[in-house]
């Protein structure tokens, strides 16, 4: 469940950005219950004193959320021997919707949160060989044997990762083919990993639980690409299990809700909220 998109970053970030509009200050409707009030103090106060360039980073979840103006494309990295159905490939894409969701509600309505939903696009698979694909159609772009990481990846010229300032020059689709994150699918991977490229977790838990209704690992994953981090030795006052804790809970529950919602009060500045 590992956290690592602060040191693979630090070598690409690009540091010009764009200076937000000034808007005028709008009411904050920050309100969580009053029991989670310490300990969401002193979560952020350790992302504070721990993250290196908290306020600077400008590639979290929330930015890719708002460089589209409120959806989240994706690419799906299939790390595995094994073929795929066009059946399967739809249930990865609605798993992944579903997943997302989970999140995003938390959102909808919140403190000036303008989606109301966001939107998950899969624009593209990477594999291997094109024959472990079986469909014809042209509904996403493929992209075969292009390895990093000893990975199939799809294009980089595509990737929001590599291309921080909203265009896609190489990318042969443009704007609309590019993905914000890669749905990494690993064979015989325990665990998971996450950050602001996206998340990876293994290819058989994944596809054992298309039809699950919290898929934890992914959805801690995702809360790392938003920015939440990993408690390994610490717990907040008062709280018990929750997803971030890993191991500890198996659903979001309310302490991540307001740890996530915590992240666009400290943000939402940046994009004029
Ligand atoms: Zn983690």
């Amino acid at each position: 469940m590992t956290r690592f998109w602060k040191g693979l970053l630090t070598a690409l970030f690009a540091a010009a950005m764009t200076a937000s509009v000034a808007a005028p200050a709008r009411a904050d409707t920050w309100a969580p219950p009053s029991n989670l009030v310490t300990p969401l103090n002193q979560v952020w106060q350790h992302v504070e004193s721990t993250y290196g360039d908290l306020y600077g980073f400008r590639n979290y979840g929330w930015d890719q959320v708002f460089a589209n103006r409120g959806y989240l494309n994706f690419c799906v990295r299939w790390d595995s021997p094994q073929p795929v159905t066009a059946q399967q490939r739809d249930a990865v894409h609605a798993q992944l919707a579903r997943q997302y969701e989970k999140w995003t509600d938390v959102m909808a309505g919140h403190n000036g949160f303008p989606y109301a939903s966001v939107p998950i696009k899969v624009v593209g698979w990477a594999v291997r060989d094109r024959n472990q694909l079986k469909w014809t159609d042209n509904s996403v772009d493929i992209y075969v044997n292009d390895i990093r990481e000893n990975a199939p990846q799809c294009s980089e010229g595509c990737g929001r990762f590599f291309n921080r300032n909203g265009t896609y020059p190489r990318c042969p689709g443009g704007v609309a083919r590019h993905y914000d994150q890669s749905l990494w699918l690993t064979a015989g991977m325990g665990g998971g990993a996450g950050g602001d490229w996206g998340q990876r977790i293994g290819s058989e838990y994944y596809m054992n639980n298309l039809n699950s209704s919290d898929v934890h690992i992914l959805l801690h994953e995702i809360g790392h690409t938003f920015g939440l981090d990993d408690f390994y030795d610490w717990t907040p006052s008062g709280v018990g299990g929750f997803l971030m804790k890993a191991g500890s809970a198996s659903v979001i529950t309310e302490f991540d809700k307001w740890m996530f919602r915590d992240w666009w009060r400290h943000l939402k500045n940046r994009y004029g909220f």
